[in-house]
């Protein structure tokens, strides 16, 4: 048994290896782990139909699955937690780019910065 370094000192949120199946970053995770993701559809690959879906192995990324995604849209609560609740709600999985996507493309508007009073 090895016990991964800790870097006190770090700021990166990367986890060097999965919480849950101990893959390392880029490798696959066990079948039973309940932290991979189905790549077709971005829910937990545990419970996808094994029947029908042909998605690929998820890899670990040093990345909660959708954390990234949150910092990137800046779905964070106060204090920079990823928001996974809003973005399973309202991001649209890509099972091309095997990440989430946000569910309006607007580019023009500047409608993200109002999202304090959001409806239950
Ligand atoms: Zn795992
Ligand atoms: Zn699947």
């Amino acid at each position: 048994m090895t016990t991964p370094p800790r870097l006190s000192s770090s700021t990166s949120p990367l986890e060097p290896f999965c919480p849950d199946c101990h893959a390392e970053i880029g490798h696959v995770h066990h079948e039973w782990c309940d932290v991979a993701r189905c790549l077709a559809t971005g829910l937990q690959r545990h419970g996808h139909d094994l029947e029908t879906c042909r998605c690929p192995r998820d890899k670990w990324s040093g990345w909660w699955p959708g954390e990234a995604e949150c910092i990137e849209f800046g779905w964070l609560y106060g204090s920079g937690l990823p928001d996974l609740n809003r973005l399973m709600t309202t991001a649209t999985w890509d099972p091309v780019a095997h990440r989430w996507s946000r569910p309006d493309h607007q580019t023009s508007a500047d409608r993200d910065t109002t999202v304090e009073g959001e409806p239950r």
